[in-house]
């Protein structure tokens, strides 16, 4: 079966065609700047990037340039949109009304809407696709996968926060946790790689991307993980503040006259690591002014590798142990600064780095040393296939 796979945006969409057998992607694009003027980039497998302006009014017209391309004689993959036997869509929230994917019906979009307070610059973004996708190419069956749901098996005493508990059960003001999707496909990896036993197993995923949190999964279940409410909480991000006390916000507001809404700007776009270093978020750029000995740069990256170690070390204290550390998506596939930075804290569990492994990009590899006693390992993520997998076994 070809699965359409879509993940919608407030102004791009991101999509990927992929044959469930192989597991093979056979196109994959964007559209961006959908509802200002629109772009379209498309690469068939193995073929030539094709790019072109579009005009994209809503996320419907950027669906239908994709399906349009998708199917084109030239560049298309597909004789025909029949061949579609499934969408899968990445949903961003499913509150607590979602702890696994599932297929989409009018009751399953109308459990969407309801947690769109809860996410909204995403979720209505997502609810857009889903509607998007019903009218051009209708009747096919389409699956909704959540951030959120693996982060459903969390406790209690990890997902409640120290807030009176009618904010909870008013409100669902809880820990949710995101980029589910790629723990929960890192993790199983994990688990088959080192041939644990998936019941008796203790993994910790670090997703360090431009968004970044890291999941404790304790036998093939999140147990914590340091996304909270929103993405906003845990380790220091790109351009994310993470985890602050929360009376800066008022202090900051009297000190910098500034408005609720300006300081939240502030923590989700002027911080992290770009704030730090007044530099970039992007670690290419702080490396290479690391390594012209800017100490802002230098000082921003052991902030981030120092939060994720004791995130890391406060969840070998939930798991009560920890048998694989595995690092994925952009920064955690690519930069052996971060990772090497981050397993300097660790001696205390006993692991050694295998240097010339560090070195790798983008490969799944071990980093750990043979006589490491915790195994470290890159694990590319691929949320796309996981959406595809899940799609195909809701269906099957
Ligand atoms: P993601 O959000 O997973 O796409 O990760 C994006 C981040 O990964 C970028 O902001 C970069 O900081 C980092 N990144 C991507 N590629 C590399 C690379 N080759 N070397 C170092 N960092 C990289």
């Amino acid at each position: 079966m070809k699965i359409l796979v879509v993940n919608c945006g407030s102004s791009s969409l991101k999509y990927q065609l992929i044959d469930s057998v192989t597991e093979k992607a056979l196109a994959v694009g964007i559209c961006e700047r959908i509802g200002i003027d629109g772009r379209l980039v498309h690469t068939p497998a193995g073929g030539e990037k094709i790019k072109m302006d579009a005009d994209m009014k809503d996320h419907e017209a950027a669906i239908k340039y994709v399906l349009d391309a998708l199917t084109n004689s030239e560049y298309g993959v597909i004789k025909s949109l029949d061949e579609i036997g499934a969408v899968g869509h990445r949903v961003v929230h499913g509150g607590e009304k979602f702890a696994s994917s599932t297929v989409i019906t009018e009751e399953v979009i109308a459990g969407i809407e309801e947690c769109n307070d809860l996410a909204p610059l995403h979720n209505p973004a997502n609810l857009i696709g889903i509607r998007a996708c019903q009218n051009l190419i209708p009747g096919v069956p389409m699956v909704a996968v959540f951030d959120t749901a693996f982060h459903q098996t969390m406790p209690q005493k990890a997902y409640l926060y120290g807030l009176p508990y009618e904010y909870y059960s008013n409100y669902k003001i809880r820990r949710y946790g995101f980029h589910g999707t790629s723990h929960s496909f890192v993790a199983k990896r994990a688990v088959q790689l080192l041939g644990l036993d998936p019941n008796n197993s203790k993994v910790i995923v670090c997703h360090l991307g431009n968004g970044s949190s890291v999941t404790a999964v304790l036998n093939g279940k999140s147990v914590d993980t340091s996304m909270g409410l929103t993405p906003l909480e845990g380790l220091i991000m790109g351009t994310r503040s993470g985890s602050i006390d929360p009376a800066i916000i008022e202090y900051l507001m009297n000190k910098e006259n500034m408005t609720l809404e300006q300081v939240m700007e502030v923590l989700n776009k002027k911080s992290g690591v770009l704030g730090l270093s007044g530099i970039s978020s992007d670690f290419r750029d702080l490396e290479d002014a690391t390594a012209l000995g800017n100490e802002k740069a230098i000082l921003a990256v052991d902030v981030f590798n120092y939060h994720v170690a004791k995130t890391i070390g406060s969840y070998v204290a939930a798991m009560n142990g920890v048998d694989a550390i595995v690092f994925t998506a952009g920064l955690g596939e690519n930069d052996k600064a971060v990772r090497k930075g981050t397993v300097s804290y660790l001696g205390y569990l006993g692991v050694t780095l295998n240097e010339e492994n560090n070195n790798t990009r983008g490969k799944e590899i071990e980093l750990s040393t043979p006589d490491s006693k915790v195994k470290v390992y890159i694990i590319p993520t691929n949320e796309e296939l996981a959406i595809a997998r899940e799609t195909v076994e809701l269906l099957a």
